[in-house]
Parts: C-alpha cells; sequence; structure tokens
C-alpha cells in the first residue's frame, strides 16, 4: 500500500529535525486544509518514523494508532465524568478527542483516500435514514 503522496522535489534533510517542517503550512484549519495537511504529515511521519517498515506495516501502525487514540479519549473522558480513580478534565477530553481525528485523518492518509469524499458520503447517510422511531 503506498501513501501516493510523495514530493521528490522536496528534499528531506537526513537526520529528524526537532520538530515538522510541515510547521508553517498549519494555516487552513478548513476540513479540506486539514485533509492536504495531514497527507503531507502522514509522508513526513512514514519517512522519519516508518523508516524499515513496510508499506503494510506502516498502515498497520497508522490503524492502531486510530483505535490507540480512541481508547485514550474514553479514558479522558472517564477520569473528567469521575469513573476513574484519578480526576481529569475536559481539556483532555477534548485533546484526545482531536487526537482521534487526526489519526482518522492520517489514516485516510495512509489509505490514499479522499477523507472528505468519505467523511461527505456518511454524513448524507445520517441525514438520510431517519432516526430512530421508538412508537
Ligand atoms: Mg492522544
Amino acid at each position: 500500500m503506498s501513501t501516493g503522496h510523495s514530493h521528490p522535489g522536496e528534499a528531506k534533510p537526513a537526520l529528524c529535525p526537532a520538530e515538522s517542517m510541515l510547521k508553517p503550512k498549519l494555516t487552513d484549519l478548513t476540513f479540506n486544509g486539514l485533509c492536504f495537511f495531514t497527507e503531507e504529515l502522514a509522508d513526513e511521519i512514514r519517512y522519519y518514523a516508518g523508516q524499515g517498515a513496510s508499506d503494510d506495516e506502516w498502515s498497520d501502525a497508522q490503524a492502531m494508532c486510530v483505535v490507540e487514540e480512541a481508547g485514550e479519549f474514553i479514558a479522558a473522558y472517564r477520569r473528567a465524568r469521575g469513573f476513574a480513580r484519578r480526576a481529569g478534565d475536559r481539556k483532555e477530553v477534548t485533546a484526545e478527542l482531536a487526537d482521534v481525528i487526526i489519526s482518522a485523518l492520517l489514516m485516510f492518509a495512509v489509505l490514499d483516500e479522499d477523507a472528505q469524499c468519505h467523511v461527505k458520503a456518511k454524513l448524507f447517510n445520517v441525514v438520510s435514514r431517519g432516526y430512530v422511531n421508538k412508537e
């Protein structure tokens, strides 16, 4: 499985930078902008963190990240709601929920799929199917 988002004209340094070279590009926070950004981020992560991994291993790792972040979200939610030994707060909940979205967008990039297209199709289904009728 290939990301299909390589940028041959953009040379990367051999050593991992202290922070992402994409940081200055994080300006467009529309859904489309986030999708494009995470495609580039997936390429950068693949380059620096995924070296030595096969495409399937890289995909597996990203798939596991989606579920890992979902687990971190529910753990933060439990803490914030008082269902865990340690207390938490809303800021931790929203930060972990953001991680879920980011990891999901990264997974779309790894699958070389258009996140916006798939989300739009699912939302269309949600608004077309009606809601639970308990009468
Ligand atoms: Mg997290």
